[in-house]
């Protein structure tokens, strides 16, 4: 942060906004990206889904910056990891991402307790590639339909009884994101790589330097035809760049594709990612609803949280219906 512009904030204001910067001086400098939006007239707030379904300011994408930095409390915690603020912001700053270091854990508890609902109800499994669902697939009944896939076009995989990839631990800042994360690459480095169904999995695995591929890039068409609508999950567009692939695919299926308001890389999220759905899930509810709405066809995605929030139907179900 340049000091000469730091002085003239200091000479303009008066003795209790000076107190107030002395507390945040430390985090100046290495925020340079969060004074930016924090000064920024919420120029993408038209994008933001938390934003529209809340509909307070308090938790819009500019004014969220400026409470991490002089309050730290709740708000930090109201956003998707969706980017659409970083897809629609001509500095490309991913909100989420700056609040994320403000975040201090505090809602550890409610993940455990969601973690623990999820059904551990398999047999681990070797093979040359480990096949990593993600506790969502679970969730969104995914698992056997796509071992059952991966069976069928005879990929050797492992299946291994780490279910979660330490995701929503490190979207709240807490600490046990790091035990996830060196188990995962722990047992990832057994294998000549990983597949997932889940986007987020996908993402996490690839920052840890692991050698990970969404399941689409497995998946072979069968002609079957009709007209669908197909949801961008926001993570596997905007930070995987899987936007032509699921097209290319459903067309080779004799899909038509009719799409909905917001496509590609300017889709509007489900509001199941991240943890937002688990820390509030009658707001997540009020995002998936205004989505499900933008659809005129049956919804067909890629990702196990926008399959349970739009109530619809994953790529691979697709492949399993045809005999
Ligand atoms: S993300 Fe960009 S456009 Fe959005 S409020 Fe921050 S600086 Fe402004
Ligand atoms: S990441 Fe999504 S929910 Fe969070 S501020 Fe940006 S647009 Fe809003």
């Amino acid at each position: 942060m340049n000091p000469r512009f730091l002085m003239r904030i200091f000479e303009r204001t008066d003795l209790k906004t000076k107190l107030r910067l002395a507390k945040v001086i430390t985090k100046l400098g290495s925020g340079d990206e969060l004074v930016k939006c924090m000064l920024c007239p919420n120029m993408c707030v038209f994008s933001c889904p938390v934003f529209d379904a809340e509909r307070r300011l308090t938790v819009s994408p500019s004014v969220k910056s400026r409470i991490a930095y002089f309050d730290g409390e709740e708000a930090v915690y109201h956003c998707l990891p969706c980017d659409a603020c970083k897809e629609n912001c001509k500095m490309e700053i991913s909100v989420n991402e700056n609040l994320r270091r403000f975040r201090n854990g505090k809602y550890a508890e409610k993940i455990d307790a969601w973690l623990s609902k999820i059904p551990r109800n398999f047999e681990e499994k070797e093979g040359k590639i480990l096949y990593f669902p993600g506790c969502r697939t679970f969730e969104a009944d995914l698992f056997k339909p796509t071992c059952e896939y991966l069976e069928k076009i005879g990929i050797d995989f492992a299946v291994s009884n780490l279910i979660c990839c330490g995701m929503p631990y490190y979207e709240i800042g807490d600490k046990r994101a790091k035990e996830h994360f060196s188990k995962l690459k722990k047992i990832a480095s057994k294998y000549d790589g990983v597949i997932s169904n889940c986007p987020h999995c996908v993402l996490v695995m690839r920052d840890l330097g692991i050698k990970a591929e969404h399941l689409i890039k497995f998946l072979q068409p069968k002609k079957i035809g009709g007209i669908i609508s197909y949801h961008d999950p926001c993570i596997m567009a905007r930070k995987l760049n899987l936007v032509e692939e699921p097209r290319k695919f459903l067309n080779a299926c004799g899909f038509e594709i009719l799409e909905p308001a917001f496509t590609g890389r300017q889709t509007s999220c489900c509001g199941y990612g991240g943890v937002y759905r688990i820390l509030y899930p009658e707001n997540a509810e009020i995002v998936a609803e205004r989505r499900r709405k933008q659809f005129e066809a049956e919804i067909i995605t890629a990702c196990p949280a926008c399959k349970i929030a739009l109530k619809g139907k994953d790529l691979v179900e697709l492949l399993l219906e045809v005999v």
